[in-house]
This record gives structure tokens, sequence and C-alpha cells, in this order.
């Protein structure tokens, strides 16, 4: 067993699409970057490529390369589960925490553990989604833009 972890954040823009963990979420503002920001998704890469010792998603997928601009990240988060599956690495279990005071996530979880399985190759129970706020403290809490941590069993 390995385990590994993952942080991401980004800064909330106007009038771009707001992406978590592969679900589309009505938003005013979206999360800018060089993909599409799914931070959620990006927070699971880094603990996979983590549990795996196989660095991290800038290394893997760098955004000065111009091929990855606005680029889905679930072809991200794809490509490193076949980078894992390359090293003789499964999942086991994931467990993700979004961190934004808006928008509520709540009706969004179900299906973004779907969404997550559905890519991982596992049963949505396998995959944790929770949501927070900062009680409006710190940048997520002045809703400047979302965070997200993730931790992740992967098996030999
Ligand atoms: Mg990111």
């Amino acid at each position: 067993m390995l385990i590994g972890q993952g942080f991401d954040a980004h800064r909330f823009a106007p009038d771009i699409p707001l992406v978590l963990a592969g679900v589309r979420i009505e938003h005013s503002h979206g999360l800018a970057a060089h993909s599409d920001g799914d931070v959620a998704l990006h927070a699971l890469c880094d603990a996979l490529l983590g549990a795996a010792g196989l660095g991290d998603i800038g290394h893997h997928f760098p955004d000065t390369d111009p091929a990855l601009r606005g680029i889905d990240s679930r072809i991200l988060l794809r490509r490193t589960i076949e980078a894992l599956a390359e090293h003789g690495l499964s999942v086991i279990n994931v467990d993700l925490t979004l961190i934004a005071q808006a928008p509520k996530l709540a009706p969004y979880i179900a299906t973004m553990r779907q969404t997550v399985a559905d890519d991982l190759g596992c049963i949505p129970q396998r995959v944790n989604i929770k949501a927070t706020t900062t009680e409006q403290m710190g940048f997520a809490g002045r809703g400047e833009g979302i965070a997200a941590l993730a931790v992740v069993l992967v098996s030999e």
C-alpha cells in the first residue's frame, strides 16, 4: 500500500466556467488556470503522483505546454491513472476536500463522485468528496478562490 496527498488552489475569474471534480457548477466565476482550472482534479493528480513516487502535476503537465491550454482536467487525471498503471499501481480509495465559501457544492457531490469514479475505474463509494467553508477566513473565505485537498491510497 502506498499513500499520497495533494493540495491545489486557484483564483476566481469572472465569466469563465467553474468545473470541480469534472462537473460543471453554476456560478458567476470560474477558476483561472492554464487548464480548465479544476482544482479538485489537480489535487487528486498530485496525490496519485505522490503515492507513486512520480513527482507532481507541474512536472507531468507543465503550464508552459500550449497543447494543455484549456484542457479538460479529466484528461490529465486519466493520463495520471495510466502512468500509475504502467508502474503496476491501482487506486484503492480517494478522499477529497473542497474548500470554498461559495457556491454551495452539496447538490453536486454525488455527480462529482460518480464522475471521478468513472475516470478511476472504481465504484463511487471509493471516492469520497467533502466540501467545507473556512467561516469567511483566508483567501477561500473571502471568495478569492477555491482550494482542494486530496488523500489517496494505491496498491501494487
Ligand atoms: Mg492547479
